[in-house]
């Protein structure tokens, strides 16, 4: 089948031009499908993970028919204006716009919590053609009157279903009523449990659908495995893992915030360059570790659920579940960080006896058993053993157990 490419997509000229500069050679298989019925003005359920270029599958059509009509702006008025449920994908969206719509000389403003609203307030007093948002600081300048939605020409629904697991609805439902009615909506989400379904059903009308990846499923070329450990055992059990150079890009996924901080502290003190990135860090603080992350400054990233959404990091080679999470739809979406624009990923996790259920869950949903890896220094006993040879062991482990931990095992046994 021939490719297609931008130009048969009918993007214009200053859309493909900013394209080229980026380097994007052809649509993804989302900017495929999504990109024709967006620029004819069609709703659209969008069922994708971030990784999929599913920013640039609305951004552009959306860009492109902002272009064609350009009203002059309405002071605190949107024209666009998409929602995320965390301001690190609300950067991430805005930059995406920014770049895309370079030779637009469209106005962008983004507003998110956590930091001052004056600059915020500003950004949008003379109108904009774009607003990202998240919803409580959007909420809050709309009720101050510094925002209106009342010409809004177009709304984006992004991480839907983050937005409902972080209890954004009522939020939403606000923001909802200050739209117009008639007006193109566009909803994404990873996974579509029925919530969505139904918030979908409620805000669009005969939508187009696409869907990228099946529902709540790992993309197959991420090598998962699950390894059997005593809580105790989990940091040092992390300290192996980590000896293995092939995991040069390293996101460790902990279950609390205090977690967090504690596996990076000890990873610091096995000279791992580790930070942690969870909500109780400021702004600033969250942002300067995404950036060193992304430049390779530090090699891993121990995050939370929450303070991972959105997170857009290219190259991450594994992603460890140091806890498993109590949400199973969790673990799709942390292992989806990795494996990325076709490279191979590793998806490796942590499981004591108390997280099985949480493992027998994500099996359930992903429809999938997680293969067993027992060839490690720490394995917890009394575990049934894997069938030989499902999964290829650690790059590199001891084989010789220390005294300390190979008692303990024998012990439990
Ligand atoms: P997203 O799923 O929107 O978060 O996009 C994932 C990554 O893919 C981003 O870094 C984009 O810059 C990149 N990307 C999006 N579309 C394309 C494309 N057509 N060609 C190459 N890279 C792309």
């Amino acid at each position: 089948m021939p490719e297609i490419t931008f130009e048969d997509l009918r993007l214009i000229e200053p859309l493909q031009k900013a394209l080229t500069g980026l380097g994007y050679a052809t649509p993804t298989p989302i900017q495929a499908q999504a990109i024709p019925p967006l620029l004819e003005g069609r709703d659209l359920l969008g069922c994708a993970q971030t990784g999929t270029g599913k920013t640039a599958a609305f951004a552009l059509p959306l860009l492109q028919r902002l272009y064609a009509q350009r009203p002059p702006l309405a002071p605190r008025a949107a024209r666009v204006l998409v929602l995320t449920p965390t301001r690190e994908l609300a950067h991430q969206v805005a930059d995406s716009f920014r770049s895309y719509g370079r030779h637009l000389g469209l106005r962008l403003a983004v507003v998110y919590g956590g930091v001052g609203q004056t600059p915020q307030v500003r950004a949008c007093a003379r109108g904009v053609d774009v607003l990202v948002a998240t919803p409580g600081r959007l909420l809050d300048l709309m009720n101050q009157g510094c925002v209106r939605l009342d010409r809004l020409a177009a709304l984006v629904l992004d991480e839907a279903d983050r937005m409902l697991d972080m209890g954004f609805l009522p939020d939403i439902r606000r923001v909802l009523a200050a739209v117009p009615a008639q007006r193109q909506t566009l909803l994404f989400s990873a996974t579509m449990p029925q919530g969505i379904a139904r918030l979908a059903d409620s805000l669009l009308t005969n939508p187009a659908k696409v869907k990228v990846t099946p529902e709540a499923t790992p993309v197959e070329r991420i090598a998962q495995k699950v390894l059997f450990v005593a809580q105790g055992d989990k940091r040092a059990l992390l300290g192996e893992v980590l000896k293995d150079d092939s995991a040069r890009r390293v996101l460790v996924f902990t279950r609390t915030k205090h977690g967090a901080n504690r596996v990076a502290k000890q990873l610091a003190q096995m000279q791992v360059r580790a930070d942690a990135i969870h909500g109780d860090k400021s702004q600033n603080a969250r942002q300067a570790a995404l950036e060193n992350f992304r430049s390779g400054g530090t090699r891993v990233l121990v995050a939370t659920d929450l303070a991972a959404r959105g997170i857009d990091v290219e190259g991450v080679t594994h992603v460890i579940n140091y806890d498993l999470p109590m949400d199973p739809e969790s673990y799709v979406h942390r292992i989806g960080r990795t494996g990325r624009a076709g490279a191979a990923g590793v998806a490796i996790s942590f499981c004591d006896s108390t997280e099985r259920t949480c493992l027998r869950a994500i099996e359930r949903l992903i429809r999938q058993s997680v293969p067993v890896d027992q060839d490690h220094p720490y394995p917890q006993a009394g575990v049934p053993q894997p069938a030989p040879a499902r999964v290829a062991p650690l790059a590199r482990h001891r084989t010789s157990r220390p005294a300390r931990h190979g008692r303990r095992s024998r012990a439990a046994a």
